[in-house]
């Protein structure tokens, strides 16, 4: 399987920390010459040898050009041996002052005493390789660095924490087990072996079907709460998108101006609602117009619309409806709406009952964006649209990947296919290539099966380093 083949012996090292000036700034090295590759270049304060260190101690000194001693900075190395280590092999870090030529200096030192520069996510794909995390866990560390909130950084941990993986793995077990069984049964030729099993396998497999199912159902709001969702603002030139953007952010990225279509492009920001990332995009309207650049403006906008998960559609209390907002309403009407009465302040032209009476049902909710009244009640109306009413984050682990959730509905397919064959005509051959299919696709999702392919577009997602 590909956790032996792509094992590699190689001695990486990288820069882990971000680019830039720091407080410190650190190089790390992993495999089995690590020690070797920190000893070439570590000069001791206390005149002692890397070789020698215990597993998980630091020591002072100072890195130094070898053959010339020429110093090149201060550091403190940390000595971590394998197993208990982020790859499962020795590690040395270190640790030096964060600035682009300390760290660059220390790590081509490393480089030319033997190591090899580490590919993106290498570190966290020898984790995984050598056994010590399985493939969701190496997947909730990529989580965790770029989660954009509270929400998607716990669901993360828990993920890293391995509470999702045990999950699979127990419904991976007992399809092992039935399997086994099974193939244990196909041993014995008579009949009466196998007829006697068919029961018990059955409810095996509707057991497993069960726990699958569950853990299925926290997908679509386990990968909202991991990926954000997407909000579109759109609405009729100058009924107040820009504004409302603006009161949402609370500074003035946008800029606001009383001419009609003069939001050209697509403006894009995140806000935080109750610990979800929702995106803003601010559009340059929908509806037709000459001008190519505007026209640029609306394609772009469509695309945008395409992807959100709500729409935020604007129109202005304060002026008639018109033509412009019904081809507007037209074209996001299949989309989850929500009806924002902008400029409440002023007097208005029409009420909420109207406002439902034209466009149909939705939830209509009446703000000031420059004012900034409604933007509690806007943001709670989104959440709860977002999360089809059900606003609680469910306890336990958690479907917040979209490759999980393919590859879960897919075991979950197979085995509804299993289930009625032994209904029907039982086949025990059958039976159990079914079963070797669901074990195939729940092993993508924690590694076992996975393909090397896809292996490597997961960890170049990593930045090199991690
Ligand atoms: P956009 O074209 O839809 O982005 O509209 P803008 O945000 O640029 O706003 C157009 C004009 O309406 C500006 O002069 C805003 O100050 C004004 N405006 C926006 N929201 C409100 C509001 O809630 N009340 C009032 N009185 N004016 C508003």
């Amino acid at each position: 399987m590909n956790r032996i083949t792509m094992k590699d012996s190689d001695t990486i090292a990288a820069i882990s920390t971000p680019v830039g000036e720091g407080g410190i700034g650190i190089v790390r090295l992993s495999g089995d010459t690590s020690l070797k590759v920190a000893e070439r270049i570590f000069t001791s304060s206390k005149g002692d040898s890397p070789l020698d260190y215990y597993t998980h101690s630091i020591h002072h000194g100072y890195i130094k050009v070898p053959g010339s001693g020429e110093p090149v900075d201060e550091v403190l190395l940390s000595v971590m041996r394998a197993p208990a280590t982020y790859t499962a092999e020795d590690v040395v870090e270190i640790n030096c002052h964060g600035g682009v030529v300390p760290l660059r200096r220390i790590l081509d030192l490393c480089l030319s005493e033997g190591a090899r520069l580490a590919e993106p996510g290498e570190f966290t794909k020898r984790a995984y390789l050598n056994g010590r995390i399985d493939l969701a866990q190496a997947e909730a560390v990529l989580d965790i660095i770029s989660s954009e909130s509270d929400a998607a950084g716990k669901a993360a941990v828990e993920q890293l924490r391995g509470g999702f993986s045990r999950k699979i793995t127990e419904i991976r077990s007992s399809v092992i087990e039935i399997l086994s069984e099974i193939e244990l049964a196909l041993d014995f030729t008579e009949e009466d072996v196998l007829f006697s099993s068919v029961d018990k396998m059955t409810r095996g497999v509707e057991e497993a079907r069960k726990t699958l199912i569950k853990i299925l159902e926290t997908a679509d709001r386990g990968i909202v709460l991991r990926k954000g969702a997407r909000a579109v603002i759109c609405g009729r030139p100058n009924v107040g998108k820009s504004s409302l953007m603006n009161a949402f952010l609370r500074h003035d990225r946008v800029i606001v101006t009383p001419v009609a279509g003069t939001t050209r492009d697509v403006v894009e920001e995140s806000i935080n609602i109750s610990g979800l990332s929702v995106r803003l995009s601010d559009t340059a309207g929908i509806v037709g117009t000459s001008d190519p650049i505007e026209a640029e403006g609306i394609r772009r906008s469509k695309e945008k619309l395409k992807e959100a998960d709500i729409v935020m559609f604007m129109v202005d209390a304060s002026r008639p409806l018109s033509d412009e907002d019904d081809r507007i309403y037209d074209i996001i009407k299949d989309k989850e709406v929500i009806i924002v009465l902008n400029k409440t302040d002023l007097p208005g032209e029409f009420d909420v009952k109207e406002v439902n009476e034209r466009f149909g049902w939705h939830e209509v909710i009446e703000v000031s964006a420059t004012r900034g009244t409604g933007l509690v009640e806007l943001e709670d109306a989104a959440y709860k649209t977002i999360f089809k009413g059900d606003v609680r984050i469910p306890d336990g682990p958690l479907v917040t990947n979209l490759r999980h959730k393919k590859a879960l509905e897919k075991a979950l397919e197979i085995m509804d296919k299993a289930l009625k064959v032994t209904g029907s005509n039982y086949s025990a051959e059958l039976l159990a290539s079914d079963l070797r299919q669901v074990l195939h696709h729940l092993g993508q999702v924690t590694g076992e099966t996975v393909e090397d392919d896809i292996l490597d577009r997961i960890f170049s997602r990593f930045c090199i380093g991690k």
